[in-house]
């Protein structure tokens, strides 16, 4: 299978979808400003695949031709017209995101989606000329072994590109749901919540991290605490995505001031090493 599918920021979530899509036999560009993080993020990728091969899961070939067809890319201007699919993974800011949208529709995708966790898709969409080829495309973290795509249709896409969407989820492994347009969409609504208020539990002393976690793990069987899944998707994603939510529900998505304190104390989660738990390596301590 070939075609062409540019991501648009290599951090935790670009890296992922760019893992999923060189495996589905797309040539990836992985479209990166920050030419540190881009540099790392195409050696992560690396690891990741070695690491599938140590475990069986994958060749060797098949690791160097992932690998072979992952190009990264400084800004979109260098990305060819024309590639079937170019999603966002940029940071959960409406300006940016909309900058970066309007610049990844000039490059003329077939397939345009955003990878946004809580901005409605209509105001996303603000600008482009063609919204009928844009909607949301949620997938979740980490992708490589989350199966569910969060497809996100807005009110000016078209009935084809939901249907395209579709497709996509199934050529990448993913299991789709196709959601209507509101902020915070199935997931983000109902897992901030969560995320919210066992950090508020942890201001008022309730319990440690790791008990607050163990009790949702062993009491209500989520495979993962909402504080390590909070220190997975990081501080900062989660406190941009919970004043998105604040401005559209009200109060009840505040930021509690903990969760803003460790954020600008640069506690960040598994990515800076320390959050509600220490990582290392990537490892939870
Ligand atoms: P991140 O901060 O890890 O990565 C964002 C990357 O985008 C950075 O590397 C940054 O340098 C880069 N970037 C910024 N501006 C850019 C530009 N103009 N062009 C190219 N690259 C640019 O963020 P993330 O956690 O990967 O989240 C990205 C998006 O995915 C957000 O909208 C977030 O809400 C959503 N999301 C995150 C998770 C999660 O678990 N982290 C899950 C689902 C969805």
């Amino acid at each position: 299978m070939s075609g062409r599918f540019v991501v648009v920021g290599a951090g935790t979530m670009g890296l992922g979808i760019a893992y999923v899509a060189a495996g589905a036999g797309y040539a990836v560009e992985l479209v990166e400003v920050d030419a540190a993080r881009g540099a790392d993020a195409v050696r992560r990728l690396g690891e990741l695949w070695d690491r599938g091969v140590q475990r069986g899961k994958l060749t060797a070939e098949a690791a160097t031709a992932n690998r072979e067809r992952v190009t990264l890319r400084a800004g979109l201007a260098e990305v060819a017209e024309g590639p079937d699919v170019i999603v966002e993974a940029v940071p959960e800011r409406l300006d940016l995101k909309r900058a970066v949208l309007r610049d990844a529709e000039g490059r003329r995708p077939v397939l345009l989606g955003s990878n946004t966790s809580s901005i409605p898709i209509a105001e996303l969409a603000e600008g482009l000329e063609r919204p009928a080829d844009f909607l949301g495309l949620h997938f979740f973290n980490p992708v490589w072994a989350m199966a569910l795509l969060e497809v996100v249709v807005g009110p000016a896409t078209a009935p084809e590109t939901t249907e395209a969407a579709v497709a996509l989820a199934s050529r990448l492994g993913k299991d789709p749901v196709v959601v209507r347009d509101l902020p915070g969409f199935a997931t983000s609504r109902l897992g901030v919540t969560l995320g919210l208020e066992a950090i508020r539990m942890v201001a008022d002393g309730v319990a440690s991290p790791a008990d607050i976690d163990k009790a949702m793990v062993l009491g209500y069987r989520h495979p993962v605490g909402p504080l390590e899944l909070t220190d997975l998707v990081g501080l900062d994603v989660r406190l941009d995505i919970a004043r998105t939510l604040q401005a559209a529900y009200g109060d009840r998505f505040a930021p509690p001031p903990l969760l803003e304190e460790m954020v600008a104390a640069g506690r960040l989660g598994k990515k800076s090493g320390q959050g509600f738990y220490t990582w290392r390596s990537g490892v939870k301590q």
